[in-house]
């Protein structure tokens, strides 16, 4: 009986640290795909086209939204973001438990078109740590920092709409904490239907027809 898997949505502020987690998750258990978004920003050194992210331009991104092969996109501090449909939906159905790292906006949007997506959200400690964290990675100008900080501001509010929230402090509690959650979820029962039909089936066989009493 092999189940679909999980759709976990990931997110959290700029700078929260959720790349970092994602990457423990993958390295440490198995069963976890990792969708790659597809966007309009320029690849930061180090990043490379497939791997972080597709980078296309704004015409090759409308052109997917056109044909409706994104699950949800939006709009991130001047520039597209957007989850390929393909990828998530074969991954599912092989019983691959796929984790969406994308922004509050487009969360919402899958949690209205997948209500049994699992919407985690990952925090920093405390807010100044945000700041520091963005700085010290140095792959961002002043100003932008500056948009991610007000766009974290922005967004704090929208933390109440995910189902949990896990406290980014040690990168390894914050990873087993974030699988055990995920793994949680194989246990309710809407993804269990199977198993539920099939109990009730032998059940049946077992007494014969209940008796309505
Ligand atoms: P960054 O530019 O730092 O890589 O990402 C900026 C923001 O966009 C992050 O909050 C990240 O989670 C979000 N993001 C990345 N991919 C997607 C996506 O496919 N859809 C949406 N809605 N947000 C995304």
């Amino acid at each position: 009986m092999r189940q679909q898997g999980i759709l976990t949505v990931v997110s959290g502020f700029s700078g929260a640290g959720k790349g970092t987690i994602m990457k423990a998750l993958l390295e440490t258990y198995d069963n976890y795909a990792l969708s790659i978004s597809a966007t309009t920003r320029k690849p930061r050194p180090g990043e490379e086209n497939g791997r972080e992210y597709f980078f296309i331009t704004k015409e090759e991104f409308e052109a997917l939204i056109e044909q409706e092969a994104l699950i949800e996109y939006a709009r991130y501090v001047d520039h597209y973001y957007g989850t390929p449909r393909a990828y998530v939906e074969e991954q599912l159905s092989l019983g691959k438990d796929v984790i969406l790292e994308i922004e509050i906006q487009g969360a919402l949007k899958v949690k209205e078109r997948f209500p049994q997506a699992l919407l985690v959200f990952i925090t920093p400690p405390e807010a100044k740590e945000l700041e520091r964290r963005l700085t010290g990675r140095g792959t961002e100008e002043r100003q932008v920092i500056e948009k991610r900080l007000l766009r974290a501001a922005k967004e704090s509010d929208g933390m109440d709409s995910y189902d949990y929230i896990v406290v980014n402090d040690v990168v390894e509690d914050c990873t087993r904490k974030l699988h055990e959650l995920i793994q949680s979820q194989h246990l309710k029962v809407v993804h269990n239907r199977e198993l539920t039909e099939k109990i009730k089936g032998e059940l049946k066989e077992l007494v014969g027809s209940p008796e309505s009493d």
